[in-house]
């Protein structure tokens, strides 16, 4: 018995050639068995090795797996974002292209989703990362992120997911170029479950994200969510000041009660200097939230997700 659901799996390819045979072999066999109807959408993201040949290859011989190539390389998620542009059916699948994740976990997936009635579905991965400075690096990326959207982001959620058609259509409203699926997928909220898998050591070729890469994309979610840069400005403004004029005040009071002189030269001129210091901070960081929300203006991001509508 097959489930009567159509399945479409979006995966962005760049570099990816030594895994693509097996790959949509794998998923032919897990969609194909399991599935009434699917489709594999694979985003060639201006692969500079074999992956676009092979990409047709593998299309001419299964017309369920399709192609679209990109211009150049714009990077992972511009490539997510063309396919699920295209993507048509009632539940996407997100993945990988390096059989890090095992295609026949789709099932695990697709069960979960439906018998928890989520709209999405993270996958959990078991083994650690390796690396301890990654280990560390996403811990703490993790832990502002969560505090950031108000709920806990589990540490070690992988690109592998699942979702719904409505899940997917919100996503499309959002129409900002820095798009970053990982964390907006949290920030959109809606009913999610997880899963725990497995997931493989890369078996071939190597990562194709640098540790600088890693950190360009750990920034730019940082910057399109928080407030956080600009308000530092304005706290650590309002510091210098309190701590200038809490000196002021001091040396005033030793120079009226206490018959003290009067600081001069150097002293004098740090502290008249620390004050426009504290003052230049203050108001670059009330600079900084006008722009920042001209920012989220331009974002013309949704305001809202409906998970649901009842009588309506
Ligand atoms: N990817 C892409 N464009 C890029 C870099 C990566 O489409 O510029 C794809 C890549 O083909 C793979 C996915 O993004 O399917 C994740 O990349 P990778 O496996 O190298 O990252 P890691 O496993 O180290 O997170
Ligand atoms: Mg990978």
């Amino acid at each position: 018995m097959k489930f009567a659901s159509k399945i479409s799996v979006v995966i962005p390819v760049y570099n990816n050639a030594s895994a693509l045979s097996e790959l949509s072999l794998r998923l032919a066999d897990t969609l194909g068995g399991n599935f009434t109807e699917y489709e594999v959408l694979f985003v060639n993201d201006g692969s500079r090795d074999d992956s676009l040949l092979l990409l047709k290859k593998l299309a001419l011989s299964n017309d369920h797996l399709k192609v679209l190539n990109l211009s150049r390389n714009f990077g992972q998620h511009p490539a997510i974002c063309a396919g699920f542009e295209s993507a048509t059916g009632d539940y996407v699948v997100l993945m990988d292209a390096d059989l890090q994740d095992s295609p026949e976990d789709i099932l695990k997936l697709y069960k979960k989703i439906t018998t928890d009635h989520s709209d999405v579905a993270y996958t959990i991965k078991a083994s650690d990362d390796k690396l301890l400075t990654s280990r560390i690096s996403s811990g703490l990326y993790h832990f502002v992120f969560s505090k950031i959207i108000g709920s806990n982001v589990p540490l070690n959620i992988g690109t592998f997911r699942m979702f719904n058609k409505n899940f997917l259509n919100e996503i499309k409203r959002y129409k900002e170029f820095n798009i970053l699926y990982g964390p907006l997928m949290f920030f959109m909220g809606f009913k999610s479950t997880f899963v725990t898998l497995n997931h493989q050591d890369r078996k071939h070729g190597k990562s194709t994200y640098t540790f600088s890469k890693r950190l360009k994309l750990a920034v730019n979610s940082l910057v399109s969510y928080t407030d956080i840069p600009h308000k530092l400005s304005v706290y650590f403004g309002a510091l210098i000041l309190f701590i200038s004029f809490t000196y002021g005040a001091m040396v005033l009071c030793q120079y009226l009660f206490f018959g003290s002189q009067l600081p001069g030269g150097t002293t004098l001129i740090i502290f008249i200097l620390s004050i426009m210091l504290g003052c230049f901070m203050l108001f670059l960081g009330i600079i900084g939230g006008y722009l920042f929300r001209v920012y989220q203006e331009v974002l013309a991001r949704p305001r809202y997700h409906i998970q649901e509508k009842i009588n309506l």
